[in-house]
C-alpha cells in the first residue's frame, strides 16, 4: 500500500511539474494542479485495467498465465496463482485417492452399497448391482427400501439391527435355481450405512448336502442296526430250536454284512476326497484288471442269481492305464456289479475295453437289464440316489457305487457317460484321455529307448 501511495505521489508530482513547466509564466499553479489530477486519473485507469485483467483471469477459471508485473496486482496474481495450483494438486490427489478407493470396492467379491442418512443409494459396486438388480443410471439416490422389496430385508432395514446379518433370496433367484444372499448393514459417518452382500448359495448348498448326507448315513446304519438288535433280543429271550437259531444268525450276519459294505463304501469315498490325485506315472495292467473283474462278476452272479448270466469280457490289445490300481478296480467292479445286480438271469452283460484311434480308451459295461428312465440319469451319481430302492437293498447296494465311480473317473481325468433305455438295458462307459493310456508296444519302445540311452 505504501508503495502504491508513493507511486501515485510521484506520478502526480511529475505531472504537476510538467504542467508548471508547460504553463510558462501564466497561471502556473492551475495547470500544475490540472496535470497532477490528470496524472492521478491516468494512474487510476492503468491500475484498474490491471485489476480487471486479474478479475477476468479469475472468472475465466484461471486459464493462460498473465503478466501483471510487480506491485499490488502482480503480487496478488502470483499468490492467487500459487494457491490455485496447490489446491488443484490437492483436489487431483484426493480425486485419484477416491478413484483408487472406489476401484478397490469395485473389485470386492462382495456387494457394497453406500447409503445416506435417509437410506438413499449413493454408490454401489457391480456385484451389488448383480445381487439386487440395481441399475447405475436409474437407481442412484433412490431409497433402497423401494428397490429391495424382500419383507425380511424391509424389517431388517427399519430395525437397524447392525449386530446381525440376514439371509434373503437374490434378484435372480428362482425355484429351480435358488440364489441366497447374506446381507449385513454397518453404520458409519453421520447416520450413513454401508450395506455388504455376499452370495452364500454354494455354502448353503454344501451345508444342505452335509445335512442330507449325515441323515442318509444315519438312516442307512439305523435300519440294519434295528434289525440286528431285534434278533439279539429274540435270541436272548425266546427258547428257539437249533434250526431257528441258525436261521436268525444267518439273517444277522446278512445285516452285519450290509453295514460293513456301507462303511467300506463310505471309507472309499472319504479316501477319494482326501487323497492326492492319482499319479500319471504308475501303470495298471488292463488285462489284470479285467481278469479280476471277470472272476468277481462270475462269483457275484452265482451268489445272487440261481443261474449265472451270459457274461462276455472283451479285451483290446495289451494295454495299461495310468493311475491308481485300487481306484480303477473299485470303479470298474462297481459298474460290473451293478450290471449283475440289476440284470435278470438269462440276459447278456458285455464288458469291453476298447482303444480309440486318437489314443483314448473306453471301458464299457452294457447290460440288458430294466434300464433307467431319462429323468433319473443326471442324478444317478449323487450319494444315496436310487431308482429302485428295494432292488438296491435286496442285492446289497449302498447307493454309493456310482458316486465312487464318478469320483474315480474325475480323479483320472476321464469321463463317465450313461445311456439307458427303459426295458432294454443300460450302458455305462468311462473314457480315459490318451495321456493315461499306454499300449504294450509303446511300453516296449520306451523301455528299449531307455536301454539305448543307458
Ligand atoms: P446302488 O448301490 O444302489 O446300486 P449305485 O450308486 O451303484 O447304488 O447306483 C445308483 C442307482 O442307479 C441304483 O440304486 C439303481 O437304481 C440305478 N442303477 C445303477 N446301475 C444300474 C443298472 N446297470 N441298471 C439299472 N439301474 C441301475
Amino acid at each position: 500500500m505504501f508503495w502504491r501511495l508513493v507511486t501515485l505521489v510521484i506520478i502526480q508530482t511529475c505531472a504537476a511539474g510538467a504542467g508548471w513547466y508547460l504553463a510558462g509564466d501564466a497561471n502556473q499553479s492551475n495547470l500544475a494542479l490540472s496535470f497532477a489530477l490528470m496524472g492521478g486519473f491516468a494512474w487510476f485507469v492503468m491500475d484498474s485495467v490491471r485489476g480487471l485483467r486479474l478479475l477476468r483471469w479469475l472468472r475465466a477459471g484461471s486459464g493462460a498465465d498473465l503478466t501483471l508485473g510487480s506491485g499490488l496486482w502482480g503480487e496478488a496474481y502470483d499468490r492467487v496463482r500459487r494457491l490455485l495450483r496447490t489446491s488443484n494438486r490437492m483436489t487431483l490427489e484426493s480425486d485419484n485417492r477416491l478413484k483408487d478407493f472406489l476401484a478397490a470396492l469395485q473389485a470386492s467379491p462382495n456387494g457394497v452399497v453406500l447409503l445416506d442418512s435417509e437410506t438413499r443409494i449413493e454408490w454401489f459396486n457391480q456385484t451389488a448391482a448383480e445381487h439386487f438388480g440395481f441399475d447405475a443410471r436409474r437407481d442412484m439416490l433412490q431409497h433402497i427400501g423401494n428397490l429391495v422389496r424382500d419383507p425380511g430385508f424391509t424389517a431388517y432395514l427399519s430395525a437397524r439391527d447392525f449386530l446381525h446379518d440376514i439371509t434373503m433370496p437374490g434378484r435372480e433367484s428362482t425355484m429351480s435355481k435358488p440364489v441366497k444372499l447374506s446381507v449385513h448393514l454397518h453404520p458409519y459417518g453421520e447416520g450413513r450405512m454401508l450395506l455388504l452382500s455376499r452370495d452364500i448359495t454354494a455354502l448353503e448348498q454344501a451345508e444342505a448336502m452335509r445335512r442330507d448326507f449325515v441323515a442318509n448315513v444315519s438312516h442307512e446304519i439305523r435300519t440294519p442296526l434295528t434289525v440286528l438288535a431285534g434278533f439279539v433280543e429274540t435270541l436272548q429271550t425266546l427258547a428257539l430250536t437249533e434250526q431257528e437259531r441258525q436261521q436268525y444268525l444267518g439273517l444277522m450276519s446278512h445285516q452285519a454284512q450290509r453295514m460293513q459294505t456301507l462303511v467300506n463304501d463310505l471309507l472309499t469315498l472319504s479316501r477319494l476326497e482326501g487323497s492326492p490325485l492319482p499319479s500319471v506315472n504308475e501303470w495298471v495292467s488292463v488285462d489284470l484288471l479285467m481278469d479280476h473283474c471277470e472272476q468277481e462278476a462270475g462269483d457275484l452272479s452265482r451268489i445272487l442269481w440261481s443261474q449265472p448270466h451270459e457274461l462276455s469280457f472283451e479285451r483290446s490289445r495289451a494295454c495299461e492305464l495310468a493311475g491308481s490300481a485300487v481306484e480303477l478296480h473299485s470303479a470298474v467292479s462297481n459298474l460290473v456289479s451293478n450290471a449283475i445286480r440289476y440284470t435278470p438271469v438269462g440276459k447278456r452283460i458285455d464288458v469291453a475295453f476298447r482303444l480309440a484311434p486318437d489314443g483314448a480308451a473306453v471301458f464299457i459295461v452294457k447290460d440288458q437289464g430294466p434300464g433307467i428312465a431319462q429323468e433319473h440319469l443326471p442324478r444317478l451319481t449323487e450319494r444315496f440316489y436310487r431308482v429302485d430302492r428295494s432292488r438296491s437293498r435286496d442285492t446289497g447296494g449302498t447307493g454309493l457305487g456310482l458316486a465312487i465311480v464318478k469320483h474315480v473317473t474325475q480323479r483320472h481325468g476321464a469321463e463317465l457317460s450313461i445311456e439307458s433305455v427303459p426295458g432294454k438295458g443300460s450302458s455305462f462307459s468311462i473314457t480315459f484321455p490318451p495321456h493315461r493310456v499306454r499300449r504294450e508296444l509303446d511300453r516296449q519302445a520306451s523301455h528299449s529307448a531307455r536301454a539305448t540311452v543307458a
